[in-house]
C-alpha cells in the first residue's frame, strides 16, 4: 500500500475515533439531561400549584393534517391530569410536550367518533408504562361509553399479558392495564356532575351533533376558575346556558362557507360522493361566527378555536377562522395550536404560551 495511502486511511481512523468520542460525550450528556428529567418527572410544577393548566394536545379533526393531531384537550389540576378526548396522533404530542401522564386520572370521552377516540388503547397504556399503577383507569363518556372500552380492552389484552411477564407483576401489576367506563348522562337543561373531589368539579353537558346521540361537552372547575370543552356540535344554547362565566372556552369550529364551497366545487367535478360527504357535515358542527357569538353571550372570557375543519396551513388559519367574526364583545378569540398551553391562576387572568 503506497505511503499516500497509509496516510488517508490514518487520517480516516483518525477522524472516526475523534467522532466517535465525540458523538459518545454528546450521548451521555443528552442522556444523563433525559435521566434528570424522568427523576424529576415531567412538568412538576404543574402538579402542586393551585392553577388549572389546559394544553391543547391534538387540534385536528378527521381530515389529514401533519400540523395538528386528532381531537385532545389536557386539563391539569389538584395533582391529577385528565384527558378530554384521544384522537389520533395526540399520544405522541402529550409525550412530545411531556405531560404527566404518570398522573392520568380520567379521560373523558365527548362522543365515539374515530377522530374522538382513536388512541384510547395507547393512553392507557403509555399512562400505566409511566406509572406502573396498579388500578383501572377511569373513562366516562355518554351512553355507548362501556362497549368502547370493552373493545379497547379486548385488542389491548395481548399487550398486557407480554408487558407483564417480561417486566413482572412487580413493575407493571396487570391490574393497571384496565379501564373501567362511567356512562354520564345529562339532558337539555340538566347538565350531570360526573365528580367532584379534591377540589375539582367536574359537569357533563349535552350538545347537539345529531345524528350522534348523545354527544356531551365538559366544563371543568378548580380553585374558582373554569374551563370548557365542546367536543363536536352544532351551535348549542345548552352548551351557552353551561359555560356561562367560564375562564376559558376551547370550542370545535368548521368554517362553514369554505366546506361548502368545496362541496359544490366537488359536485362540479362529478365528485358526487365527496360532495355529499363535504355537505353532510355543515350541519353537525359550529361556525367561527356562532362560536363567537355563544361566548360573547355566555361572558367568557376566553375562546380558543380547535377541530378546526377546513385543515390550513400555518398563518392562513388566522385567516380562514378570525376573519368576519362579527361583535366579539370582551372575548378574547384565539386560534388552537398543537401544543398552546394556558394557566389560569386562582388570582384571575389567563397566562399562555406555546410548548415544544
Ligand atoms: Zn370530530
Ligand atoms: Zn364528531
Amino acid at each position: 500500500m503506497s505511503s499516500h495511502k497509509h496516510r488517508i486511511l490514518g487520517s480516516l481512523f483518525i477522524v472516526l475515533i475523534v467522532g466517535a468520542l465525540g458523538c459518545g460525550s454528546i450521548l451521555n450528556a443528552m442522556m444523563s439531561r433525559n435521566l434528570d428529567v424522568v427523576a424529576e418527572g415531567n412538568r412538576p410544577e404543574w402538579l402542586v400549584d393551585d392553577a388549572i393548566h389546559v394544553v391543547l394536545c391534538g387540534t385536528g379533526a378527521p381530515l389529514l393534517d401533519p400540523n395538528r393531531a386528532g381531537p385532545c384537550t389536557a386539563v391539569i389540576a389538584g395533582g391529577k391530569m385528565y384527558l378530554v378526548d384521544v384522537g389520533p396522533g395526540s399520544t405522541e404530542r402529550s409525550l412530545e410536550y411531556r405531560l404527566p401522564l404518570a398522573q392520568l386520572d380520567g379521560i373523558f370521552l365527548t362522543h365515539f367518533h374515530s377522530d374522538h377516540i382513536g388512541e384510547l388503547g395507547e393512553a392507557m397504556t403509555q399512562s400505566w408504562l409511566a406509572s406502573g399503577r396498579d388500578t383501572s383507569l377511569d373513562v366516562y363518556g355518554p351512553d355507548g361509553v362501556t362497549d368502547v372500552v370493552d373493545g379497547f380492552l379486548q385488542a389491548y389484552s395481548r399487550d398486557q399479558v407480554y408487558r407483564t411477564a417480561h417486566h413482572t407483576q412487580q413493575y407493571m401489576p396487570k391490574e393497571g392495564d384496565h379501564m373501567t367506563a362511567h356512562p354520564v348522562s345529562p339532558s337539555i337543561g340538566e347538565d350531570a356532575e360526573v365528580f367532584n373531589k379534591d377540589g375539582l368539579r367536574v359537569i357533563a353537558i349535552r350538545v347537539d351533533h345529531e345524528p350522534v346521540v348523545p354527544a356531551v361537552a365538559y366544563r371543568f372547575e378548580y380553585a374558582g376558575r373554569s374551563v370548557v370543552v365542546s367536543g363536536d356540535t352544532d351551535y348549542s344554547e345548552n352548551l351557552g346556558r353551561a359555560s356561562h362565566g367560564a375562564d376559558l372556552l376551547v370550542h370545535e369550529v368548521l368554517e362553514k362557507k369554505i366546506v361548502g364551497t368545496m362541496s359544490r366545487a366537488m359536485r362540479d367535478r362529478g365528485l358526487d360522493r365527496q360532495a355529499k360527504l363535504a355537505g353532510d357535515v355543515l350541519d353537525y358542527h359550529t361556525s367561527p361566527q356562532d362560536a363567537v357569538r355563544l361566548a360573547r353571550d355566555a361572558d367568557v372570557s376566553t375562546l380558543v378555536f380547535t377541530h378546526l375543519v377546513p385543515p390550513v396551513p400555518g398563518m392562513m388559519a388566522r385567516l380562514v377562522f378570525l376573519s368576519e367574526l362579527g361583535e366579539k364583545g370582551d372575548v378574547d378569540v384565539l386560534v388552537g395550536k398543537d401544543g398552546m398551553h394556558f394557566r389560569l391562576d386562582p388570582e384571575g387572568g389567563i397566562d399562555r404560551d406555546l410548548l415544544d
